[in-house]
């Protein structure tokens, strides 16, 4: 023990594959920001925070918090220099085989003592490098000398965690190994069940570099034995694990022994006879506690590193075995669960234990090499939260398994880059669902996901930057009914409008997608929601939109909600509320856009009533039919109506040079040419089709009147024919309007021009800078 109660040696056990069930104390030296591009190109980024800590012995770099401490970092709860207690951790390998480095992952820790009463780095302390070593030679000299079994890192009379356990399960897992002689013992790379028969014995007795590298790559340099080993040391300087195929259900790699070795129940006396073969491995959880003493005699030494992997959860082994069902068979319990926070594109083999927060329902895809069905989910446990996804197969089978709000084991399937960021909550990493996945119901008590908000007020939100991903609270003053409809490209989208308000006086209206806009409960109305992860949109005022798979909670128990419900009930209930959105279109400038941010808005809206006004730079891909004289014009009512409004109907042909209005009922000679063109219109950021534009803006377009269009209609088709095919592929500034029409039952989404202006490049380079600013400053 230091002055500042630092586990000396604790990162370097921990590196090397121990865990501790003890929480640790270490120096937190220095820290920093880095930003976790997610390699989709989007900008969604996970910021996070890497340590360089101390235990007073050794130093280690490459410490990392879990997402759920960021906020108490940025806010300065954790000074350099300062003692930390790690109560929770997980320690695995990251990168490409070959050029893999340790990381420890810190997912629960308290200050024990202020950076500035510590005052500087504590003890001299030796860096560790990538891999959880001492670089130069076989590493710092034990404090204690042999037999203590100090390699690590714990001294005489201290606590031993737990050697041997394999806490990853990472391809590149440290035996934990050591128990043997002062040596430095690295169980690099052990595989499971890869042991050849009769096991291992590495890191006997003083001196030992035992480097046990996995398959087909492993040294052993043993230094002088002890005699002290007993049958257990048969096998003295065996090269011969690591080469076999895994084997069935093992033997365990630490089975050094006479003895049978039994992975299921491991003898975790804690004393370690000498030699007694008794295997300490396996991936069972334990939690011996070694009294020193007697590890002086318990030359078994890296058996115990190697027994790590030996109960093989289906871990760290080669191809799929039997071993992968470990844990998954009736009445197990599958063990070493990584948090999903732990999780990287690299890990190998890995068990989570997850609730399911939200279960979007079965939906049916397309493209180009076929298509099936496939659902989504939020997966989450106490650490972070994924999305995962499952396709055809996997969607028959597990479907229906899985149950909002239960929690599941889940072993096995891809963890890749989020494939589409709007959608990924700017995670870095989503699960996909292979034929190898398995699961199996967690019903232990387990720790729910913690959820911590930073709410923006709602008077605050016209400071907020469009897409920004909030989390906002209020009183839910309205609850729209829901509604369904299908996008231009057969999506089916189901949709739910709500309105929240707060002790601001200001409302704001806030989308719901999916099974979360099913499932709403319009019993909700009056209560508080709280809601992490809304889109930030300025369209109509500002509103608000629900990412998918956002955390929506009724009535939390947190302050923030009992002080809105005690504003409600004792004075805001009897008040109105302003709202922060209009509802969209006329009022105000028109807020320019492209397509894609079109398609992004106008799915998050109501544009039933309104709908949505913008002006966008387009070109006129195509004007459609225009081979077809009555798809373009028509003959209209030249009554005048209501005082000076022309009627304009269209009217019908009845022959010998007549015309008559039906609406009107009066046969004409003359009549009005209207004009009604269809647009395909497009621009960087996609392409709408069937765009409307009607007289005014069809002349304006066409820079000619629509009854010289319609006499070159009746002479001249080639010369109509020619004046239209100009449009193609000219550009204008088009104001448009965007609204949620129905056609036979069917609710489709509908633009028309509501005005054309020339383009004006002066402007649309000033918009373009603009945009650009905003960029450089998201
Ligand atoms: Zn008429």
């Amino acid at each position: 023990m230091t002055e500042h109660g630092l586990t000396e040696g604790c990162l370097k056990a921990i590196l090397n594959g121990t865990k501790l069930d003890a929480p640790v104390v270490v120096q937190l030296l220095d820290h920093r920001v880095i930003n976790n591009n997610n390699n989709t190109g989007q900008a969604a980024q996970t910021k996070r925070f890497r340590l360089s800590l101390n235990d007073g012995r050794n130093s280690f770099t490459y410490a990392m918090i879990g997402n759920q401490l960021n906020d108490a970092m940025e806010r300065g709860d954790f000074p350099n220099y300062s003692v930390i207690t790690i109560s929770k951790h997980v320690c695995n390998s990251q990168g490409q085989p070959g050029q893999q480095k340790k990381v420890l992952i810190i997912l629960d820790m308290t200050l024990k003592t202020p950076g500035d009463q510590v005052g500087g780095k504590l003890g001299d302390p030796q860096p560790l490098n990538d891999l959880g070593n001492n670089p130069a030679g076989n590493a710092a000299p034990p404090s204690h000398p042999a037999p203590q079994a100090a390699n690590t890192g714990f001294g005489a009379g201290g606590v031993r965690p737990q050697g041997g356990q394999n806490v990853s399960g990472f391809g590149n897992n440290n035996g934990g190994g050591g128990f043997g002689g002062g040596g430095n013992n690295q169980g690099n790379g052990n595989k499971s069940g890869g042991f050849g028969s009769g096991g291992f014995s590495g890191g006997f007795g003083g001196g030992n570099n035992n480097q046990s590298g996995g398959f087909g790559n492993n040294h052993n340099n043993n230094g002088p034995r002890p005699q002290t080993n007993g049958s257990g040391n048969k096998n003295a300087n065996n090269q011969n694990f690591g080469g076999g195929p895994p084997s069935k259900r093992p033997n365990l790699g630490g089975n050094n022994g006479s003895a049978a070795p039994n992975p299921f129940r491991p003898n975790n006396s804690g004393n370690f006879a000498p030699n007694s073969g008794q295997n300490n491995g396996g991936m069972r959880q334990q939690t011996p506690s070694f009294p020193n003493g007697n590890a002086a005699n318990n030359t078994n030494g890296s058996s115990f590193g190697g027994g790590g992997f030996g109960g093989s959860s289906g871990f760290g082994g080669g191809a799929p075995n039997a071993d992968d069902m470990d844990g998954f068979g009736p009445g197990e319990t599958p063990k070493n669960i990584f948090p999903l926070g732990a999780l990287t594109p690299y890990t190998n083999k890995w068990t989570v234990c997850v609730q399911v927060k939200s279960k979007e329902p079965i939906r049916t895809w397309t493209n180009a090499t076929g298509g099936g069905e496939v659902f989504s989910m939020w997966l989450a446990d106490a650490s972070e939260e994924m999305k995962c996804s499952a396709f055809k197969n996997e969607v028959t089978k597990w479907f229906d398994i899985l149950q909002p709000g239960k929690w599941y084991y889940i072993r096995g399937g891809q963890l890749k880059p989020p494939r589409d960021a709007r959608f990924s909550k700017g995670k870095s990493l989503e699960m996909t669902m292979s034929g190898e996945t398995l699961i199996k119901e967690c019903t232990e008590y387990m720790e729910p996901p913690k959820i911590t908000f930073k709410f923006v007020p709602i008077n605050e939100l016209q400071d907020q930057i469009p897409n920004n991903v909030i989390d906002v609270i209020g009183i839910c003053s309205v609850v729209e009914p829901h509604t369904s409809f299908t996008s231009k490209l057969g999506k089916q989208f189901t949709k739910r409008e709500i309105e929240l308000r707060d002790t601001s006086q200001l409302s704001v209206r806030l989308t719901l997608w999916g099974a979360q806009a099913e499932s709403f409960d319009e019993a909700n109305t009056n209560a508080v929601l709280a809601i992490k992860g809304v889109k930030v949109s300025d369209f109509g005022g500002r509103t608000l939109s629900a990412v998918p798979g956002c955390d929506l909670v009724v009535n939390p128990d947190i302050p923030e909600a009992h002080s809105l419900r005690g504003w409600f009930d004792s004075a805001g209930a009897g008040t109105a509320a302003q709202s922060i959105s209009s509802g969209g279109g006329g009022s105000g400038s028109t807020p320019w856009a492209n397509l894609l941010e079109v398609t992004e808005r106008v799915h998050g809206t109501n544009l039933d009533v309104k709908g949505y006004y913008f002006e966008m730079k387009g070109t006129i891909m195509k004007v459609e039919n225009t081979d077809r004289v009555d798809r373009i014009l028509y003959r209209g009512c030249p009554n005048k109506i209501d005082g000076d409004k022309t009627c304009n109907k269209k009217i019908i042909d009845i022959g010998v040079g007549q015309w008559r209005c039906e609406r009107c009922g009066v046969d004409h000679t003359t009549f009005n040419w209207r004009l009604m063109l269809s647009l395909e219109i497009a621009d960087f950021g996609g392409c709408i089709k069937f765009v409307g534009v009607f007289q005014e803006q069809g002349e304006a377009l066409l820079n000619r009147k629509a009854h010289e269009l319609g006499e070159m209609s009746q002479n001249d088709m080639s010369a109509y024919q020619a004046a239209l095919t100009a449009l193609h592929f000219q550009s204008f500034i088009f104001k448009l309007r965007a609204r949620m029409e129905n056609f036979n039952d069917e609710n489709r989404l509908k633009y028309n021009v509501i005005e054309v202006k020339p383009l004006d490049h002066v402007r649309y380079q000033g918009i373009m800078k603009d945009g650009l600013r905003a960029l450089l400053t998201e």
